[in-house]
């Protein structure tokens, strides 16, 4: 078995009347996120994260947001596709940690449901999934409202011959 790291980072506009969602969750907000598919930067991040342990590439060459086909797609989708590349390639995930920067609304309620949401695609146990969330003490695009920023880690590991 061997083990590899990756790292990732995914940063979205925010403007008003636009759902917002993060980690496959949809928080209540005046504002969301512009993008071309949901928006979701907790789980581009991750899947970032992911392909880059892979050495794959990254989500923008996998999944163009220049693509009809990737218009309005929820990102949770994005994430099962990024795994089953991963598994063609021999790796699964084995645990993954993210800092989400936003200014505001406070998101501690919502992370419960972002571990089981994300632990179920990367089909890991919710422990293994860690989702942090900071200000940036006003500062900066987040500190202003305009975006979110996400940095994201993790770890995978070859499949087992069995497996
Ligand atoms: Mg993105």
């Amino acid at each position: 078995m061997s083990l590899r790291i990756g790292n990732g980072y995914d940063v979205h506009k925010l403007e008003s009347g636009l759902p917002f969602f993060l980690g496959g969750v949809e928080i209540p907000h005046s504002r969301g996120a512009l993008a071309h598919s949901d928006g979701d930067a907790l789980i581009h991040a991750l899947c970032d994260a992911l392909l880059g342990a892979a050495a794959l590439g990254d989500i923008g060459q996998h999944f163009p947001d220049t693509l009809p086909e990737y218009k309005g797609i929820d990102s949770k989708i994005l994430l099962s596709k990024t795994v089953d590349l991963l598994r063609t390639q021999g790796y699964r995930p084995v645990n993954v940690d993210a800092v989400i920067c936003l200014q505001a609304p406070k998101l501690a309620p919502f992370i419960p449901q972002m571990r089981t949401a994300l632990a179920q695609i990367l089909s890991i146990p919710q422990d293994a999934v860690s989702v942090k969330a900071t200000t940036t003490e006003s500062l900066g695009f987040v500190g202003r409202e305009e975006g979110v920023a996400v940095y994201a880690v993790c770890l995978i590991e070859t499949l087992d011959e069995l497996d």
